[in-house]
């Protein structure tokens, strides 16, 4: 399924079947000699035919294009290695070398109060398996870099938060933003922790401030759809991280000492489920985000972290 939505520029469905995500919303911007893929879907047989097809019916070809990630996540570029067809895969280098080390260890989830049994299945999510193959020559692109497609000037901005190395492509001759994750309209983007980015919360809204610099006619953010202007939604996702950011330091304040995990598993959550019927792959979210909350509220002096045995329990300052 193939929309155009700017003068050469066309939106392609991709599903991300079984994902409460629905789908990815790639984009196919074409030049004169070359064209531009932005984003690719899981390696997956069903995002493969989606992405194909709708090249073909945008009128491009792989043998054509390069590529643009905008982050390292599978549902982005779990396809780039096996589509690419002599062209360049772009991407930050922050985020192009998360692709190019082995898998994280699992046992990273330890710290934050998960159990032993709990991280035996750490491998089975999708975006473990639906990840993309090994391939060394990404090519590092920094904020401020221009891409050209055609008469296009694409600006290269840095938007790091939602991953070490987010990045956001402005098109400034039809003031159109490629959003990724970072500003997403009927979601709030996942904020975790990272072992390569300090405080992702605090860098996350300093990147949100940094996209109401730009003067946008058409914001496309890479799942489901949007209706409302940039600038509003900007304002709704940070009185959002407002709100749990005081109800993680509530929950705090209750205890003497609480993992990650406890305090996940005391935050209000969408999904209409008790905390222990949560499937765990739930479970890794909500706790990588309880800690990009935590980290914040320590560096902000509202919060106390210490270890106990390799633990992580933070308390009330
Ligand atoms: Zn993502």
């Amino acid at each position: 399924m193939v929309k155009q939505v700017s003068d050469g520029i066309f939106s392609i469905y991709v599903p991300l079947q079984g994902n409460p995500l629905k789908n990815l919303n790639a984009y196919y911007i074409k030049g004169k000699d070359r064209d531009l893929l932005v984003d690719t879907g899981f390696r997956t047989e069903a995002c493969r035919k989606a992405i194909l097809e709708g090249i073909e019916e945008a009128g491009g070809s792989m043998a054509r294009a390069d590529i643009f990630l905008t982050h390292a996540h599978s549902d982005h570029s779990g396809l780039a290695p096996e589509l690419i067809c002599g062209g360049s895969v772009y991407i930050s280098e922050e985020d192009g070398r998360l692709l190019m080390v082995e898998r994280i260890n699992p046992e990273r989830h330890l710290k934050n109060g998960f159990s032993r049994e709990d991280i035996k299945h750490a491998g089975e999510s999708p975006a473990e398996k639906y990840r993309s193959l090994p391939y060394k020559d990404y090519v590092f692109v920094a904020g401020g870099d221009k891409l050209t497609c055609g008469d296009r000037v694409l600006e290269v901005v840095s938007t790091p938060g939602h991953t070490p190395g987010h990045l956001c492509l402005y098109s400034q001759t039809d003031k159109v933003m490629i959003l990724g994750d970072h500003v997403l309209f009927d979601i709030t983007p996942n904020i975790t922790e990272w072992p390569t980015l300090k405080n992702p919360l605090k860098r996350y809204l300093e990147s949100l401030d940094k996209i109401l610099e730009y003067d946008i006619d058409l914001p496309l953010p890479a799942h489901r759809g949007g209706e409302t202007t940039v600038g509003r939604r900007i304002g709704e996702i940070k009185t959002h991280h407002i709100e749990r950011l005081a109800e993680a330091e509530r929950i705090v304040a209750e205890g003497a000492g609480m993992t990650p995990y406890q305090v996940a598993s005391k935050m209000t959550w969408k999904i209409r489920a008790s905390w222990e019927e949560f499937p765990i792959g739930q479970k890794w979210f909500a706790v990588g985000e309880a800690v990009a909350h935590l980290e914040y509220l320590v560096e902000a002096g509202r919060a106390k972290l210490a270890l106990e045995d390799g633990v992580r329990m933070y308390s009330h300052t």
